[in-house]
């Protein structure tokens, strides 16, 4: 069956991972809408390629430069841009399949849409997700969407799992497996002085920049706890970190008889997108086949709360239930930008997050807008914290444990 799918965020690493399958099978899968933020560039040329009747672009002048550009090559791809105009592709009933693969919470309002337009969903935007928990599951169920999991370890987890994902007869804890980052033996003390592109360098993937410093503090471990909680309705006390440097065993699901059952394969966001795309038949990616024989040795191990505690605080919101998960997903933002604007230092990021974790006033979210709130509130008070100075850390010790 041909597909026809709006592909939100397609200038990303995600989108470009996506793209890269879909060409793969341009029998299977049609594209409806691309959509990009400020590269107006990489949007033109994958509107000459792809051909969609829709492309959506942040702003008037990225939108004027697209469709000049596109105009001039005889492309006639309708261009729009701004919040609605991505709500808009994400519903439309031109799109049977929404790639969610927006970075970050600019990517709820049509995620949501999405779901709530009764789509098949394919979700990368984990944000958006942690941040709108019950609400978002609420609108997947009342409205018939369908919701397949593209992060490497959701994806691993939900082959794993019997077909029905809202079934787990027999799960006994589910595993989420994480490569550490590029500085899971780094010495603690000198993580002070982690500048950006340090962090951007991952050791196994190749990722976009707020996800890669999101996996060198661990807070994306922390997110994709939060997201695993919703995705297979299963409390934080049965969601397992396990640190495997290789990445190669994207994630786990124990049984109650024992078994363990486990995904494989070479990390590449490909993987996980075909699965997806293609479900429940399989298509190929263009990922290599895994060669265990030459990997030859995969390692694990617990993970260092005192090391990573953007991931403690991750467990500590999605415990404390309520608004408290999208507070830790917009002052994390709020945070990161601030370091790769080289604002804050890297460590400095979780004591933004803590400060705003430590004055939430914390409530039960009646509806999407109570979400806003907490998110522009967070937001709010992690600006003011960095404004402030407080964050600076002013000393290491000897041991590597940070005085505060
Ligand atoms: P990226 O930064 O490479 O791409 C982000 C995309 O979102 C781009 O197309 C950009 O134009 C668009 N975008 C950014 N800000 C926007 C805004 N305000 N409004 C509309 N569009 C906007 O990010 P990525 O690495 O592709 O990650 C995308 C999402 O997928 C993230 O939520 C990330 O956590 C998740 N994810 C990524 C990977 C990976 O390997 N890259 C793996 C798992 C999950
Ligand atoms: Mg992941």
């Amino acid at each position: 069956m041909n597909k026809r799918l709006t592909l939100l965020g397609s200038t990303g690493s995600i989108g470009e991972s996506t793209l890269d399958v879909v060409a793969r099978h341009p029998d299977r899968f049609a594209v409806h809408a691309l959509t990009a933020h400020r590269n107006g560039d990489k949007l033109v040329a994958q509107c000459l390629r792809f051909r969609p009747e829709v492309a959506v672009v942040g702003d008037a002048d990225t939108a004027a430069r697209v469709e000049a550009q596109l105009k001039a090559a005889g492309c006639n791809t309708q261009v729009a841009y701004g919040p609605d105009a991505l709500v808009q592709v994400a519903q439309s009933a031109q799109c049977d399949t929404v790639v969610a693969a927006i970075v970050g919470a600019a990517g709820l309002a049509p995620t949501l849409a999405a779901a709530r337009a009764g789509k098949r969903i394919l979700l990368a935007n984990k944000e958006a997700l942690v941040m709108s928990g019950g609400i978002f599951m609420d609108a997947v169920r009342d409205h018939d969407a369908t919701l397949l999991p593209v992060d490497s370890e959701h994806n691993a987890i939900f082959q794993c799992l019997p077909r029905d994902i809202a079934e787990h007869g027999g799960v006994t804890k589910i595993i989420l497996t994480a490569s550490g980052g590029p500085f899971r033996t780094r010495e603690p003390a000198t993580l002070v002085d982690v500048t950006p592109e340090q962090a951007c360098k991952h050791p196994n993937w190749v990722m976009g920049r707020k996800i890669s410093v999101d996996s060198a503090t661990m807070m994306n471990k922390g997110l994709e706890v939060i997201e695993a909680h919703w995705l297979f309705s299963l409390p934080g006390e049965r969601i397992e970190v396990l640190i495997h440097p290789q990445s190669v065993i994207h994630s786990l699901v124990s049984y109650a008889d024992g078994s363990v059952l486990a995904q494989l394969g070479n990390p590449d966001m490909r993987t996980p997108i075909a699965h997806a795309l293609a479900f429940p038949d399989r298509v190929d990616s263009g990922v290599a086949q895994l060669d265990l024989a030459q990997i030859a040795t995969l390692q694990f191990e617990k993970p260092d709360y005192a090391r990573f505690p953007c991931l403690a605080l991750a467990m500590q919101a999605l415990a404390a239930g309520g608004v408290a998960s999208a507070a830790l997903n917009a002052a994390n933002e709020v945070a990161v930008d601030a370091f790769l604007e080289r604002r804050i230092g890297f460590m400095e990021i979780g004591r933004v997050v803590q400060s705003v974790l430590d004055g939430l006033s914390n409530r039960t979210p009646s509806g999407l807008a109570d979400v806003l709130d907490a998110d522009a509130d967070a937001r709010r008070a992690a600006r003011e914290f960095i404004a402030g100075g407080a964050h600076i850390i002013l000393t290491t010790d000897r041991t590597g444990s940070i005085d505060r």
